[in-house]
């Protein structure tokens, strides 16, 4: 298998216009099959378009975009996390979940809903209501929902940006350890530099309006097999969190 059959995101050339304003590209990002790219820079820099892109949920002005080598369909081969969770509140949180499963043909077994659901870290919810768990663990439904479908493409935009920080840590970690042990492929946007370098194999900063490539950067960092608070004492963290944060910073200097 060639390394481009082995891409799960090809952008080639993408830029997007919403009438006279352009707000991608020209974008040309290859994203190989089971990396954790993080995509950051300053608000209105055209992350969520970038992402809608991949999505299929817009189509390009110009360029190309290929997921698994054919032009994304919306609504299939991707799951999707927003920064609200977007659950239907009335309904259990096991509900949820059987939903997206019948919607993709799968059995809503009580034993696969409980599997998604201690995959993100959630223990005897799935009979609660959405509106009586937290906002916190409302997201970790949302991850477990976007997993339920066994596509290999994880899109997920600021989905952490709405909570504290210390739920919001502890999201990070344990989204961390969920790629790791699914091989799915990720993109997250996000604005956060310590969000970004924490969670990415590879970080990508775009430029303010039109979001063009600013800096890509590998973040050599263990993927497992490490606690949170050893991976942020590292030296390198340190590094890539320093070179990430001038690059959103002065954007154009790296461009
Ligand atoms: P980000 O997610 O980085 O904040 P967006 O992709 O949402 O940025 O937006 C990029 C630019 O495109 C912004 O200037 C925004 O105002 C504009 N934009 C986004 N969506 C629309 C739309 N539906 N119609 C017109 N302009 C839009
Ligand atoms: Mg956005």
């Amino acid at each position: 298998m060639s390394s481009a059959d082995a891409a799960a995101v090809v952008l080639d050339g993408v830029t997007h216009s919403y009438g006279d304003v352009t707000a991608v590209g020209p974008v040309d990002l290859s994203v190989p099959s089971g990396e954790f790219l993080v995509l950051v820079g300053a608000s209105g820099c055209g992350k969520s378009t970038l992402l809608r892109l991949i999505a299929g949920f817009e189509k390009p002005t110009s360029g190309s975009v290929l997921t698994a080598a054919v032009p994304p369909v919306p609504g299939r081969g991707a799951g999707l996390v927003f920064q609200q969770p977007r659950l239907f509140p009335w309904r259990t949180v096991g509900g949820n979940i059987a939903l997206a499963l019948r919607y993709a043909g799968l059995p809503a077994t009580t034993a696969r809903i409980e599997e998604l659901l201690e995959r993100v870290g959630l223990h005897d919810v799935a009979k609660r209501r959405i509106w009586q768990i937290s906002g916190g663990q409302q997201q970790r439904v949302a991850i477990a929902r976007a997993l339920a479908v066994d596509n290999p493409l994880l899109l997920l935009d600021e989905p952490f940006a709405a909570l504290d920080a210390l739920t919001r840590e502890r999201l990070q970690e344990d989204l961390r350890r969920v790629s790791a042990e699914t091989g799915r492929t990720c993109v997250f946007v996000t604005h956060s530099v310590d969000e970004a370098v924490f969670l990415g194999s590879r970080v990508v900063v775009l430029t303010p309006r039109p979001g063009q490539v600013a800096l890509d950067l590998p973040i050599d960092l263990p993927r497992t097999g490490v606690e949170p608070e050893e991976l942020r004492s590292l030296p390198a963290f340190a590094a890539a969190r320093t070179q990430v944060g001038a690059a959103v910073r002065h954007p154009g200097v790296f461009a």
